[in-house]
């Protein structure tokens, strides 16, 4: 951790018993982490479609922690009494769900009824990781709660930006229906240790290739802007919406915005690489900006982010470099192909050119 998250006070001040679905990604073992260590009892499930054991490793040995393999499509076995649930499980990176789009509508869609039933049944409260991607590529900017989007149902995103607002909508159903305590959260591009060296999304794909001493491949002319924030502050933005009366949804986000361009060029001066820059096509509706406004967040949740873009990637940088340890040694100019498959990107009159 790179400040000390304030102590958010998590339910009635006794331990809970909480099920964090995707337990064992990126984000979700950051969350069990957490829950754990401010004296929760925790269920992590997970069926390691793209998340990594490896990433709960240190925490399989803890007295409240139990692991259970389970695809969250079908329904949960009998649990003993839950009290909060946290479901995470979904592929997040645009390749993961452009390799499984029926997997990712699925999981989204059934495997939140699934869970939904299970927080209905337990009385337990639910929330529901949601994404930026429901606002698709936005019109209005920076993009508030109140906007509703502009999201193709049919093109190459549309497997997770529909699955995610379809999950939004069975979410608010349950608690119109079945009166079940929800809370939607809208996470913004999240960065951080355990980020899987593979999963092709821009940070991890430009701090590998940057380590590796390979050019970063920037899409586009790099003009499309995300806002990037760290985990940590992620984290504590969920407990903090998942512990208070507001339902969402609410954005969680680190305002500080940055062109892809600018992006890869203060990863070159932190990592200190000669690597040089190479443009590829731009993949078909990638969103072109994309900022938090967090206004929401900062009044009903007391929520900002604390650790700085340039913090919050000292220590990713950190991370991958003991990650990738000897096999960065190894590489010595070979490298993997990180990028989105070619039959995802949109324009196919490839420009590379380097940028110092
Ligand atoms: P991740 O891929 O590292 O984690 C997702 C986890 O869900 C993985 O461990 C995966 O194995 C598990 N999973 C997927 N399908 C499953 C299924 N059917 N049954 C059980 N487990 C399943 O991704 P992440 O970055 O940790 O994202 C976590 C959540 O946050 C996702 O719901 C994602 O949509 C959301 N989110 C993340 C970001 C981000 O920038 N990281 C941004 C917006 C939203
Ligand atoms: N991107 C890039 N090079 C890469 C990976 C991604 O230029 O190697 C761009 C991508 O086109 C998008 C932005 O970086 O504009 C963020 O991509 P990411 O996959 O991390 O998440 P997104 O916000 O698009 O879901």
């Amino acid at each position: 951790m790179l400040v000390e998250s304030p102590v958010v006070p998590t339910g009635q001040g006794s331990t809970m018993r909480i099920l964090v679905t995707g337990g064992a990604g990126f984000v979700g073992s950051h969350l069990c982490e957490r829950l754990l260590a401010e004296g929760h009892e925790v269920i992590c499930v997970d069926n390691l479609s793209t998340g990594r054991l490896q990433n709960v490793a240190g925490l399989l040995d803890h007295p409240s922690f139990t692991y259970l393999a389970h695809d969250v499509v079908e329904p949960l076995p009998p649990l003993p009494r839950l009290d909060r649930i946290y479901h995470l499980a979904s592929p997040a990176s645009p390749p993961a769900y452009q390799r499984n789009p029926i997997a990712t509508l699925r999981v989204n869609s059934e495997g939140t009824r699934h869970v939904l039933e299970l927080a209905a049944v337990h009385d337990a409260s639910f929330l529901y990781a949601s994404t930026s991607e429901v606002y698709g590529d936005p019109l209005e900017h920076p993009q508030c709660e109140e906007y509703r989007g502009n999201v193709s149902t049919v093109g190459p995103r549309s497997m997770y930006d529909e699955a995610k607002r379809c999950g939004e909508a069975l979410t608010i159903a349950y608690a119109r229906e079945h009166e079940v305590e929800t809370r939607i959260v809208r996470i913004f591009n999240t960065y951080g240790p355990r980020m899987d060296p593979n999963d092709g999304r821009v940070v991890s794909n430009f701090i590998v290739q940057a380590l590796r001493g390979t050019p970063l491949t920037v899409y586009g002319a790099g003009s499309q802007t995300r806002s990037f924030q760290y985990v940590d502050d992620l984290i504590d933005g969920m407990i903090r919406l998942m512990e208070s009366a507001h339902c969402g949804p609410v954005n969680i986000g680190n305002p500080s915005e940055y062109t892809i361009l600018q992006f890869a060029q203060l990863i070159r001066e932190l990592t200190a690489t000669a690597a040089p820059i190479e443009f590829l096509p731009l993949p078909a509706d990638d969103p072109k900006q994309r900022r938090p406004d967090i206004t929401l967040a900062q009044t009903v949740l007391g929520w900002e982010p604390r650790v700085s873009v340039r913090a919050g990637l000292a220590a990713t940088i950190a991370y991958f470099k003991e990650e990738l340890g000897a096999d960065l040694v190894a590489a010595n100019g070979h490298h993997r192909n990180y990028s989105l498959p070619a039959h995802m990107i949109g324009r196919r009159d490839v420009i590379q050119s380097t940028v110092n």
